[in-house]
């Protein structure tokens, strides 16, 4: 493998209700920092249908160019179709670093493109650098139960390819009206010879604000008892208008579901405000919310490690404080 052939930095471009995901954007930001530093371009895959708003988009926040796969076939996300088209780009064009979102879409499908390249992959990475004369990328990410950040290095093949954390990355100012190339790029490709089809689309209802998004967090852990207790965590988010989040244990007594997890095996969230409620603040939770702005821990335990890492705290029953609360929210 000759790494000469391998140039720039590349993001998937990712849809989100016809915009670009905000975790795309925020890969522009640093994926921008890694081509200036390599002295290389910047560049957006996009693979959908009527795609040139989002390329225009890409361009503004940063992209030099953007590689564009649009059409019909590509409405819906579907592993095979993207990662064929995905697969022909870096075939054709050769990055040497190419960045996912680690969003459900992104990590599907840079596990299926790493399947079919002599590369590797490094999921879930929070952290990252290259160096600027040999172009190797460090891709960090927490690792033996967060207690320490492994980074991880792809030293003998290109693409070096790594999904990102939503919300650890920023992203730049949209410098509207930025010009860059957009290069239309097709693959043969037809519907018959693809194995899946889209029949319907069914959106879930139960959670209002996703917590990658939040700017608000309530989040209970197994202190509150069991799943009539973490009612009160659904009526102070209801309230204030937050997204739910939970500890691990919670979702593995199945009191929520796992999309509502924060921490080292469920999301990285960096909301305003954060509530810890009934959370013991273990190390494999902290490092998926000590960014927050303002964490507010309720504990029974005025001992808890979450009041190491809160800058409120409130020592007492959170199911007497937390109906106090959304009561008082209500009526503010
Ligand atoms: P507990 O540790 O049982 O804490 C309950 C807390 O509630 C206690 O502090 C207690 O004082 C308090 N409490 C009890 N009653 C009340 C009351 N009435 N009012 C107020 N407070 C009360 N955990 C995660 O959260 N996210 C992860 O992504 C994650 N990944 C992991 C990955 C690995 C590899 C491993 C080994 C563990 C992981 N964990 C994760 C689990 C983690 O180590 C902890 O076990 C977990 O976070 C504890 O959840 P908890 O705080 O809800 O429960």
């Amino acid at each position: 493998m000759n790494f000469e052939d391998y140039r720039g930095v590349w993001v998937f471009i990712e849809e989100k209700d016809g915009a670009v995901a905000p975790v795309s954007l925020e890969l522009l930001g640093a994926g921008r920092l890694l081509a200036d530093k390599r002295k290389s371009q910047l560049a957006g895959v996009i693979i959908g249908e009527n795609v040139n708003e989002l390329a225009r988009i890409t361009l503004e926040y940063g992209a030099d160019k953007v590689f564009v796969y649009d059409d019909p076939i590509y409405r819906f996300y579907r592993t095979e179709t993207f990662m064929k088209a995905m697969l022909a780009c870096v075939e054709k064009h050769k990055p040497e670093i190419l960045l996912y979102g680690a969003t459900t879409t992104g990590k599907d499908l840079a596990s299926a493109v790493a399947t079919d390249l002599p590369t590797g992959l490094t999921a879930d990475t929070t952290q990252l650098d290259v160096e600027e004369d040999t172009g190797l990328l460090l891709a960090s990410r927490p690792a033996f139960g967060g207690n320490i950040m492994a980074t991880i290095l792809c030293k003998k093949y290109r693409p070096q390819m790594a999904t990102v954390r939503p919300k650890v990355m920023k992203a730049l100012p949209r410098n509207k009206g930025a010009a860059g190339e957009i290069i239309e790029e097709s693959i043969p490709i037809k519907e018959d010879d693809i194995r899946t089809k889209v029949l319907e689309i069914v959106r879930t209802t139960t959670q209002r604000v996703r917590i990658d998004e939040a700017d608000v967090i309530v989040a209970g852990g197994k202190g509150l008892g069991g799943p009539a207790g973490f009612r009160v965590i659904h009526q102070l988010a209801e309230a204030i208008g937050a997204a739910v989040g939970a500890s691990r244990d919670v979702v593995e007594a199945g009191w929520i579901e796992h999309h509502h997890q924060v921490g080292q095996t469920g999301a990285t969230v960096t909301p305003k405000i954060y509530f810890a409620i009934g959370i013991s603040g273990a190390i494999q939770h902290l490092v998926g919310m000590q960014n927050s702005g303002l964490i507010i821990a309720i504990n029974k335990d005025p001992g808890a490690p979450i009041f190491q890492s809160s800058h409120y705290g409130i020592v007492g029953d959170a199911l007497t404080i937390v109906p106090m609360l959304t009561e008082a929210f209500k009526t503010a």
